[in-house]
């Protein structure tokens, strides 16, 4: 990784290197370096390459912030799932099969998706002070913007990627208390950044494909009130005093392969019971009728008609405690 002198802009792509099996991949990035020292800021978009808000946005933001306009170095990662993005892969990688966002640390001579996450752990998130793992609903998924705090961890860390997540500006924000506290298994993206005493957070705005204003503002929005919170701007949107704590969730998960119809809606509220999709055989016969375990809100619905067993079909959080 190419890092400018103070008060430059870099860029370049950082090799995935080639193994049998495949051609290897290659990571293009932005380094902006203000001219004073501060927080290293990591903004990786494109983990998932089907959520193109966050890839858009980011090339949108690397051309509008200079060097003269911030303290320390923001790092941005364009596309850190080339495969999947050139691919056309939601979830999976076209070439292993994997979920990048389930390999982290990753391998230096394990798959594709393992090396990748290798790269991005020693390249990327070994560099950065804090770390913004940027999601949208993927190419399939029907999602109300959102964002993850991880929980895990050293409380300093915790305390401080609460901030980053109240600093984003997202209203609703899920508590996720259960990752792993190995950094040897760290598993997602933001959490290896967290097991190695960096804050970060994970946040979704966008879905299904679609590159729209309103998202893309909420993006720019999150990233602008973070760089504020960092001290590396002077002016920006101020954090959030409240959240909407999604205490409780739960992604609900397909026990049939078929056609998947949703019945409830992104950002709508469910009752206990009430039906949030169906799933029918591709005969017309209903295998399957998937209800929501508690009340909530629906933080994202599939959207499309494949269905898997065993892949989510939506996820519900609630902000009372289960
Ligand atoms: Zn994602």
């Amino acid at each position: 990784m190419q890092i400018p002198s103070p008060g430059r802009t870099s860029t370049g792509t950082l090799p995935v290197s080639a193994r049998a099996g495949d051609s290897g991949a290659g990571i293009p990035y932005t380094i902006i370096r203000g001219r004073s020292d501060g927080p290293v800021l990591a903004l990786v978009a494109g983990t998932h390459g089907a959520e193109y808000v966050p890839i858009i946005g980011l090339q949108r933001l690397r051309d509008t912030i200079a060097p003269a306009d911030i303290r320390g170095t923001l790092l941005l990662v364009h596309v850190a799932n080339m495969p999947s993005f050139l691919g056309r892969t939601v979830y999976y990688s076209p070439v292993d099969g994997q979920n990048l966002n389930r390999v982290f640390p990753g391998k230096p001579d394990g798959t594709l998706s393992e090396r990748i996450a290798d790269v991005i752990t020693r390249e990327v998130i070994a560099r950065a002070t804090h770390v913004v793992d940027l999601h949208g609903g993927d190419g399939n998924e029907s999602l109300r913007p959102y964002s993850y705090w991880i929980t895990s961890g050293d409380p300093e860390v915790s305390a401080a990627s609460k901030a980053l997540a109240l600093a984003f500006g997202l209203s609703h924000i899920v508590v996720d208390r259960g990752r792993p506290t190995d950094p040897a298994a760290s598993v997602y993206l933001s959490n290896t950044a967290i097991t190695r005493g960096k804050p970060a957070i994970t946040t979704e705005t966008g879905c299904m494909g679609v590159v729209d204003a309103h998202s893309l503002e909420l993006l720019d929005r999150g990233v602008r009130g973070v760089l504020r919170h960092l001290g590396m701007v002077d002016d920006g949107p101020a954090a959030l005093e409240q959240a909407t704590w999604i205490e409780r969730d739960v992604v609900l998960r397909a026990g049939h392969t078929g056609l998947f119809y949703p019945v409830a809606t992104r950002g709508h509220r469910v009752a206990q019971g009430a039906i949030v999709g169906r799933i029918t055989d591709f005969h017309g016969t209903t295998l399957e009728e998937i209800v929501a375990p508690f009340d909530g809100e629906m933080m994202y619905v599939v959207n499309t008609p494949p269905i898997n067993k065993g892949e989510p079909i939506g996820m519900v959080g609630s902000h009372l405690a289960g």
